[in-house]
């Protein structure tokens, strides 16, 4: 028997409704993950992707359709899944320290050996000598690796990152990315990254997949195989074969300038 997929999205539909009419984000969409696969999204603006996570975190109902994570349907928010939105949402009248700590203190979590784990992704961040600051006292990237910490300080299952990395200069993109992939592998996590950056999404995912226009469906799936020595996402990029994906994802997003 096929081990069953850790995460099954099965036919969703979302529809907004607002006084301007309705918008469907949604339609048709369905997707298989399996439990340590590392899935990158990428589609036009506004196609339904921070949506689609919406749902997977389990703080969206879909208009129809389903999802189930370990065959149980998703109704709510669980401690499984670990999500980063799109805005950093860090509460403005906590401290960094005080923040990074708040997924720890929900799940009532915090301990001697969690926060010693925050610490020292604080460190590794850079972000140590800001424990104590408050979120307005920090540049755009600051407060999206602080973001980003809080995420991994409880440890899920399951990660999703909607554009977490955006908000980082080049050169701390490209070394975050590369330990954020080192420890999904190492610990065995699941991730679905959301991203506008083509090479960022093929660099780190065992599968791109590409969503249609709004409504936004699955338009197609990339398997990545790269011939590269070592699975970074900064070895990955040197691959001959890094390219070809490129030029056929940026065709597939029908992007026009
Ligand atoms: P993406 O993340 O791919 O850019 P979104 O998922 O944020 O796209 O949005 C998809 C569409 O749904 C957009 O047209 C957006 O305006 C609309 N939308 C998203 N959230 C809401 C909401 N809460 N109410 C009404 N419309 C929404
Ligand atoms: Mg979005």
């Amino acid at each position: 028997m096929l081990p069953s997929s850790l995460v099954k999205i099965q036919n969703i539909a979302m529809i907004f409704h607002s006084a301007e009419g309705e918008t469907v984000a949604l339609k048709d969409f369905s997707l298989e993950i399996q439990h340590g696969e590392f899935i990158s999204m990428v589609g036009p603006s506004g196609c339904g992707k921070s949506t689609l996570l919406n749902i997977l975190a389990g703080l969206l109902k879909p208009t129809s359709g389903s999802v189930f994570i370990k065959n149980q349907k998703v109704n709510a928010p669980t401690f499984q899944v670990g999500y980063m939105p799109q805005s950093d949402q860090l509460f403005e009248w906590r401290t960094i320290w005080q923040n990074v700590l708040l997924g720890l203190e929900v799940q009532k979590k915090v301990n001697a050996k969690t926060e010693e784990a925050a610490a020292r992704l604080l460190k590794r961040y850079g972000l140590v000598d800001f424990k104590n600051a408050y979120p307005s006292q920090l540049s755009g990237g600051m407060r999206q690796r602080a973001a980003l910490i809080r995420t991994l300080a409880i440890s899920p299952e399951i990660l999703l990152l909607d554009e977490a990395f955006s908000a980082l200069d080049y050169q701390t993109r490209l070394v975050v990315a590369d330990e954020v992939k080192q420890i999904i592998v190492s610990e065995n996590k699941t991730a679905i990254l959301v991203t506008h950056d083509i090479s960022e999404a093929i660099s780190m995912a065992d599968r791109v997949v590409v969503f249609s226009r709004r409504p936004g469906s699955v338009k197609n799936i990339h398997t990545i195989t790269l011939s590269c020595q070592g699975n970074t996402p900064l070895k990955r990029r040197e691959a001959v074969e890094f390219k070809d994906y490129f030029q056929k994802i940026w065709k597939e997003l029908d992007i026009h300038v």
